[in-house]
């Protein structure tokens, strides 16, 4: 095997904490993406250092204690944030999401060993290189998600392991092993007392992986659980979905067949206001024939923000829609910066004011119609030309 480069960080907490007489590696997503010769998001070590023990350790660096007591404490070296974890050993788990007790441990197998998947459950070390007790890297070259342990006692002390067993799937273009699928598909009811909130980190990320069409196809036991709304779906949303851009409202959208179901299932999962408002109102555009003329395009601008009209215009595409003719119309529009708002309408309020109309409701109705007009071309965005206009016509 090549050693894997480790980032100057996590470099830096393993000698400075093994110089003090602890263990530390690295450890779980950063081991598995380095093997498959992708750079990690994040840098995650293991360490026998107690969280004071860690503390103490990296006193000249500025710590926050992210989960001191589940052993986990955050370094930032050089900007470059070190999620530290002691050993652990999880007791046992009550409700099927929190273990009981958190028992730190002496041996970085003990920590291995209450990891979720095999490829998850390795750790690197510089000197020492890979452990990999559960031939994870065997799982990673084979492609395979296999849960560390019997699959069904893992997901019943925490069900939320079935739904990051299809995320890494997804993911990773990976096929879940048989019994993990079996167990997987068995205690699917179990994610119902998972928090909405994990629930929904989980999805999102398989939504936005690399294939998350098979799984849908494969596993809706899984997804009928939280979000019923998108059953049953066709073969045809399977194939937009297939072409769909990286975009989670992009990506949502093309699941639901209704604004109202799209919205309580989003609240639900606690998406947060902007994907919900940019997910339904795709739904809604989604249901609205393209109008390519220039005109048509900047009375949608009108109503709908810049970057939405580019996301819709991007479902269509995924439709098997021809987009080439909106697309440089649009390009045109933007290059000759055409008013499609009022905040670059060529009069103001005060002009009308000016005019004599009365401040008030009949200034803002005024305004829109003559906004009406220069969207459609009827008349150029001039002050004098608007000014005329409402002279002569009385608008
Ligand atoms: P990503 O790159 O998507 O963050 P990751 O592997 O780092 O992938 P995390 O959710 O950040 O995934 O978790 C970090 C590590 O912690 C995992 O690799 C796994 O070893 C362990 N882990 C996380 N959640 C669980 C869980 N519910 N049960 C057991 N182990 C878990
Ligand atoms: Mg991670």
């Amino acid at each position: 095997m090549k050693p894997i480069p480790l980032s100057p960080g996590a470099d830096f907490a393993i000698r400075r904490l093994e110089s003090l007489g602890y263990e530390c590696y690295a450890v779980g997503g950063c081991v598995r993406d380095s093997l498959l010769g992708k750079s990690p998001n994040d840098w995650d070590l293991t360490t026998s250092a107690t969280p004071s023990e860690m503390i103490s350790a990296f006193s000249d660096f500025r710590v926050i204690e992210t989960g001191a007591k589940h052993g986990t404490i955050t370094v930032l070296y050089q900007k470059e944030p070190l999620e530290i974890t002691t050993f652990r050993k999880d007791g046992a788990y009550a409700d099927h999401r929190h273990p009981t007790v958190v028992t730190f441990s002496k041996t970085v197998e003990d920590d291995l060993s209450r990891r979720d998947f095999t490829v998850n459950a390795m750790a690197y070390h510089p000197e020492k290189g890979l452990i990999d007790l559960f031939d994870g890297q065997k799982d990673l070259k084979n492609g395979v998600i296999r849960c560390v342990g019997n699959a069904d006692i893992r997901f019943h002390e925490d069900g939320l392991r079935i739904l990051r067993a299809v995320r890494f799937a997804s993911a990773l273009g990976f096929e879940l092993e048989e019994n993990t699928a079996h167990a997987a598909r068995n205690c699917a009811f179990l994610l119902d007392g998972i928090a909405k909130e994990r629930i929904r980190i989980e999805w999102s990320k398989l939504l936005l992986g690399k294939k998350p069409t098979v799984i849908l196809q494969n596993y809706p036991e899984i997804f009928l659980v939280f979000l019923p709304e998108i059953f049953p779906i066709t073969q045809r949303t399977l194939d937009f979905l297939e072409h769909a851009p990286l975009d989670l409202p992009l990506r949502l959208s093309l699941l639901f067949d209704s604004e109202e179901n799209a919205k309580s299932a989003l609240l639900r999962l606690r998406y947060d206001n902007d994907t919900q408002e940019k997910t339904v109102s795709l739904i809604k555009l989604q249901k609205t024939p393209l109008d390519s003329t220039e005109v048509g395009l900047r009375r949608l601008l009108r109503n709908t923000p810049a970057e939405t009209v580019d996301r819709y215009l991007a479902v269509l595409e995924c439709k098997g829609i021809d987009t080439h003719t909106a697309k440089a119309a649009l390009q045109t529009i933007v290059s000759r910066g055409d008013c499609v708002s009022l905040s670059t309408l060529a009069v103001s309020g005060n002009d009308l004011i000016a005019l004599g109309i009365p401040a008030g409701k009949r200034v803002g109705a005024v305004l829109e119609a003559l906004l009406d007009r220069v969207i459609d071309g009827s008349l150029p965005n001039e002050k004098n030309a608007l000014l005329t206009a409402l002279k002569t016509e009385k608008t």
